[in-house]
């Protein structure tokens, strides 16, 4: 499955206007047996992928920032070899939660081709996103509902959800 800025766009204006209905549904969602959601969110999670390609998308290296930890700083900077608080100075900035995130956007190290530059030194919250195949998913319900806005793999499962299908 490919997608055009064009497409991403769409995806997006439908998550905005069906927002307030996906955090309710998904707020909902914390009644249920946390094995349960789980097992749920897998499930889909695999659906989801087994099509999505992320290098025909990048809608996620595009549009936000994944936060970082010291320990994701100091993995990148070495990959560059550049002192640490030169990549800080270079790429990062602290933001409100006082968390690390680029300076920029789209990502300082997404290529043209959406090939990530510094991919096996990646923050980890990039391996992770869209963290729908974590475990105790009911704790990130309302995280997860806005990535609606952003990746169309979560797009795709609260529409699935809205219409009835899954739990
Ligand atoms: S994780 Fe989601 S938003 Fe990011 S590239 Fe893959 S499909 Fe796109
Ligand atoms: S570090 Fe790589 S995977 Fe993470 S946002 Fe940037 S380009 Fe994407």
């Amino acid at each position: 499955m490919s997608y055009t800025s064009d497409s991403l766009e769409q995806m997006r204006a439908r998550a905005v206007a069906g927002y307030k209905a996906t955090r309710q549904l998904f707020r909902g969602l914390k009644k249920q047996k946390a094995q349960q959601l789980d097992k749920f969110f897998h499930a889909e999670h695999q659906k989801e992928f087994h099509h999505i390609d992320c290098l025909e998308c990048a809608n996620c290296c595009k549009s936000i920032s994944p936060a970082m930890y010291t320990t994701d700083v100091r993995r990148m900077a070495a990959s560059l070899k550049m002192k640490m608080q030169d990549f800080i100075d270079a790429y990062l900035l602290l933001d409100e939660d006082e968390e690390y995130v680029f300076k920029t956007s789209p990502c300082p190290f997404l290529g043209e081709d959406n090939y990530c530059a510094i991919y096996p030194s990646r923050p980890r919250a990039c391996r992770e996103y869209p963290h729908t195949d974590r475990k105790r998913m009911y704790q990130i319900l309302d995280l997860t509902a806005r990535n609606t806005k952003v990746c169309p793999a979560v797009f795709n499962i609260a529409e699935r959800l809205k219409s009835g299908g899954g739990l």
